[in-house]
């Protein structure tokens, strides 16, 4: 079960996230750090790099005040108050003895590690006044990347199967997300966001019946709530379908995070610490054939064709256009080509001057900006048939400049203009979803 920041964001938050995880078994629980912290530690590391060790050590006073705070809120007994306020003391005059002129990537890993070491410092002590006799196992200890910064499977199943059988007396286990260390024993992290990572390293280490994402939404939601009125939570997806999804912001778990749970055949369940009896989304590799599941879309996207009499029947054409892309670490994402021209999307505009100077050695080369990807994922393997006719048909009068399917069996991906983006959501979640 892991825990983001905002699900440990208050004393109330921890409070709640430790009635949830008693009686529920004997599971590792995984928390994030309280939520800020780590964009602290960053800010604290940004003025070390700066050689302002005043002002880091003005930010690491104001944040021990915080965890004072959360101290005297979280814990009812004098003693217990005594034992947390000693940790995180430690923790904090640690910080404080690598705030220091010479400040490197080795200290600012160190820093950037005290967020989980004080959110599962005081969850253990927490959880302890409760009476739940539960363990903490430092990720430190078995969280390990190897020379290639890949986390490192074997030692991290043996390593972890070995703490868990010495606490082996424990009603459950605390860790930290988002820490590690390197192939060479130093502190690392997963990245940020790396939490939910550790979740699914440890799931699959353990050979878990299933993880649970804890956060502060009630699962993955068919269509964008800011925008289409009566989405609902999408109740199962396929991993493949939530890696469609997880290019377009929807609070959904990275591919690379869940992919050790994927390769392991561990279902994903999300869920909210808000709401705790929602049933959330589940992400497995079995979900539910013949349906669409969800709708999304990205803004700020700018579409290039680039047409040439060079193309037809010419080979490496392409390639040379990807080059250039490349060249200037541009992702395309959508792509649609007929025999004489090509269009692709990209979302970064950074150099596309550059990009278009280049392509016009090729081709005579268009440019579309302010457009928006639209993407409608499910089971949509090409044997299915109907769903490109109900998506078009859907969207009905509304322009359409690129339209792509067939790259994976799990989705459609549309481009038209962004003052378009939400009349085809809400075309698309009547035509689809509610009718
Ligand atoms: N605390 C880390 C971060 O903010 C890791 C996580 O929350 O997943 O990035
Ligand atoms: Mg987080």
């Amino acid at each position: 079960m892991k825990f983001g920041g905002t699900s440990v964001g208050t004393p109330l938050r921890m409070k709640d996230v430790a009635r949830l995880v008693t009686n529920r078994g004997r599971n590792i629980i995984v928390l994030s750090a309280m939520s800020g912290t780590t964009n602290t530690l960053v800010e604290i590391s940004d003025y070390l790099y700066k050689k302002n060790v005043d002002g880091a050590k003005e930010i690491v006073n104001q944040l021990e005040v915080k965890y004072q705070g959360v101290i005297n809120e979280l814990f009812s007994t004098e003693e217990a108050k005594e034992n947390a306020r000693r940790e995180v003391k430690a923790i904090f005059n640690y910080i404080r003895s690598l705030s220091k002129d010479i400040f490197t990537l080795f200290e600012e890993k160190e820093i950037l590690a005290q967020g989980e070491l004080l959110s599962t410092a005081l969850m253990n002590l927490y959880l302890h006044e409760q009476g739940v006799n539960s363990a903490l196992i430092p990720a430190l200890d078995f969280m390990r990347t190897d020379k290639n910064n890949e986390p490192d499977p074997q030692y991290i199943r043996a390593r972890l199967t070995a703490l868990l059988e010495k606490h082996d007396d424990a009603q459950l286990y605390i860790t930290q997300g988002f820490i590690c260390r390197n192939a060479y024993g130093e502190v690392d992290n997963l990245q940020r966001g790396g939490s939910d990572y550790t979740a699914s390293l440890i799931g699959a280490a353990v050979g878990a019946e299933e993880i649970e994402i804890w956060t502060d939404i009630d699962g993955m939601h068919n269509n964008d709530p800011r925008f289409v009125e009566g989405t609902t939570p999408v109740a199962e997806l396929h991993f493949e379908e939530a890696a469609e999804l997880a290019y377009f912001g929807a609070k959904i778990l990275h591919p690379t995070c869940v992919l050790p749970a994927k390769l392991n055949n561990i279902p994903v369940r999300l869920l909210n610490t808000m709401q705790p009896e929602a049933k959330g989304t589940l992400i497995y590799n079995c979900s539910p054939n013949h349906t669409i599941k969800a709708i999304a879309a990205k803004d700020n996207i700018t579409a290039i064709k680039i047409k040439s009499g060079r193309m037809l029947l010419a080979y490496g054409f392409l390639r040379k256009v990807f080059e250039i892309f490349e060249s200037y670490q541009t992702s395309i994402d959508m792509i649609t080509t007929s025999e004489v021209g090509v269009s692709v999307t990209i979302d970064n505009e950074r150099n596309l001057h550059h990009i278009l100077d280049d392509l016009k050695k090729f081709g005579t080369v268009t440019v579309d900006n302010d457009m928006a990807i639209i993407c409608i994922v499910g089971d949509l393997e090409w044997h299915n048939c109907g769903f490109e006719t109900k998506v078009l048909n859907a969207l009905g009068d509304i322009p359409i400049r690129m339209i792509s399917y067939g790259g994976s069996n799990y989705n459609i991906s549309i481009l038209v203009k962004q003052s378009d983006k939400v009349k085809a959501l809400n075309l698309l979640q009547q035509n689809l979803f509610n009718s």
